[in-house]
């Protein structure tokens, strides 16, 4: 079983209610640390074709390159002596922030009213900070299928209205890339700007892809071995022609965002997984339970 987290804060953040803070995750990987083996992505696919993984076969992984994964996830990664994978996107590393999070820090920053007309909310009244994760929620689904240049385009219009400073560095840099690999956490592939490959040609989605790839080797000195999918939905978000450029880039194994644990009869290069991030502790060893006796009983 794949799990799937992508942030993990330091502290509760009204605007983020499904991501774990480091009290949550930490109980939580007490709780896999003491009832799963949990293993790194590149042993587990290949044990997973062996057919030689171990009961209660667990990996962790992160998407994006967050700078809390290795700020705050890392340390209690290591207390555990829990592996992980982190994959990661070039252009936000080197922006500092990813277009999604621009739109959530101008909804943070603004006061009494925004103006949301270019994605058809028209003049938005704004309720206090603590309730205002739905609004966001509509705001990024609004804006997930524009095209990269407009999402980007349109998402520091509505910051630069909002905000006088410029945005926060939320993404890892290059030098804290170098400390997540010599934490030990394996780096992996989640392509140059993060477009939903289906949209693309297929030269461009070559170039995310593998550019990605050489440029994340050049920045750790290792070819990465593992690849997530941006969004990730199989047949909506990627498709068989993307599954073979990651094999010709030279991945071993790529995940997806599909709701399920990783079988035999898995494709390597299509590996579902899932995600209990917002779940407290006392209920995460009831859900990975019930998601291995799930997968267990659609394979009789
Ligand atoms: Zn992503």
């Amino acid at each position: 079983m794949i799990l799937t987290y992508h942030r993990v804060l330091e502290r509760p953040d009204p605007l983020l209610p499904s991501e774990p803070d480091a009290e949550r995750f930490t109980a939580q990987m007490e709780v896999l640390a003491t009832l799963c083996a949990v293993l790194p992505l590149p042993e587990a696919a290949r044990r997973l074709q062996e057919g030689t993984l171990p009961a209660a076969a667990v990996c962790i992984t992160f998407d994006d390159g967050y700078r809390n994964n290795l700020d705050v996830a890392a340390p209690v990664l290591r207390r555990y002596s829990l592996p992980a994978t982190v994959f990661v996107v070039q252009s936000a590393i080197e922006s500092g922030i990813m277009w999604n999070d621009l739109l959530i820090e101008a909804m943070r920053q603004a006061t009494a009213a925004m103006d949301l007309s270019m994605v058809g909310l028209g003049s938005v009244a704004l309720p206090p900070l603590a309730d205002r994760a739905p609004l966001v929620t509509k705001l990024l689904e609004a804006f997930k299928y524009r095209s990269l240049q407009q999402r980007w385009d349109d998402a520091r219009e509505l910051y630069q209205r909002v905000a006088a400073a410029p945005p926060p560095r939320l993404m890892l840099n290059e030098c804290e890339l170098h400390c997540l690999v010599r934490a030990g956490i394996d780096v992996g592939g989640h392509t140059v700007n993060h477009p939903i490959l289906a949209t693309l040609t297929e030269d461009e989605a070559r170039g995310e892809i593998a550019d990605g790839a050489d440029w994340l080797e050049r920045a750790t000195g290792r070819r990465p071995t593992s690849f997530a999918y941006p969004n990730g939905r199989p047949g909506r978000d990627f498709h068989a022609a993307h599954m073979r450029i990651a094999r010709e880039a030279k991945f071993k194994l790529a995940v997806s965002t599909e709701w399920s644990c990783a079988t035999r009869e898995s494709n390597p290069f299509a590996l579902p997984r899932v995600s209990f991030c917002d779940s407290p502790a006392s209920r995460l060893a009831w859900q990975v339970t019930r998601s291995y006796l799930a997968s267990w009983y659609r394979l009789r």
